[in-house]
């Protein structure tokens, strides 16, 4: 699809994929319910990788601390390149040299549910983002809240992940 195409443009030029393990692209194969990841990823700087699924390819957020466990946290999250969807099957080791080396490890994952009444490609342009992931071991009801954007493509969009008090069974 040319539309994943382009998303993945930044992605790609990041990357020399004679020398790096990360996929460049991929399909998915059950499309009913969009899909979400963490990923450890410990490379010049030990960070978080929370990822989900929109409309062919992954948004994807570097989070430092990781998601916060406590509603009273809010965690930094900063925007990173849309990856794509094969990104979260993806563990191992990015080699010396390449963009992102280290080690990349798998959190959890699952599938997750966008709880605004907008699609989530309008909450992303919101800066607002409130959805419940379905993983092994993350469950809870989580906002992002963008807070700083500078409209500029150069720039980092700084985000906050937040847990909210929102109870999932209800
Ligand atoms: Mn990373």
């Amino acid at each position: 699809m040319a539309q994943d195409d382009n998303k993945l443009k930044k992605y790609k030029s990041k990357r020399d994929f004679q020398s790096t393990p990360e996929p460049q692209g991929g399909r998915k194969k059950d499309k009913n319910k969009p899909i979400f990841v963490i990923q450890k990823h410990d490379a010049t700087a030990l960070h978080y990788d929370f990822r989900l699924e929109n409309q062919g390819v992954l948004l994807s957020w570097a989070v430092p601390k990781g998601l916060p466990e406590d509603t009273s946290e809010k965690h930094l999250a900063i925007r990173t390149e849309d990856h794509p969807i094969d990104y979260a099957k993806f563990e191992g080791v990015i080699p010396e040299g390449n963009y992102g080396a280290g080690t990349v490890e798998i959190i959890d994952s699952g599938t997750f549910t966008n709880l605004k009444d907008k699609p989530l490609e309008k909450n992303l342009e919101d800066g607002e983002l409130l959805f419940q992931l379905h993983g092994h071991k993350y469950k809870s009801v989580y906002a992002l809240i963008r807070f700083k954007n500078t409209q500029k493509r150069s720039k980092q969009e700084e985000w906050l992940f937040i847990k909210t008090k929102i109870d999932p069974e209800a």
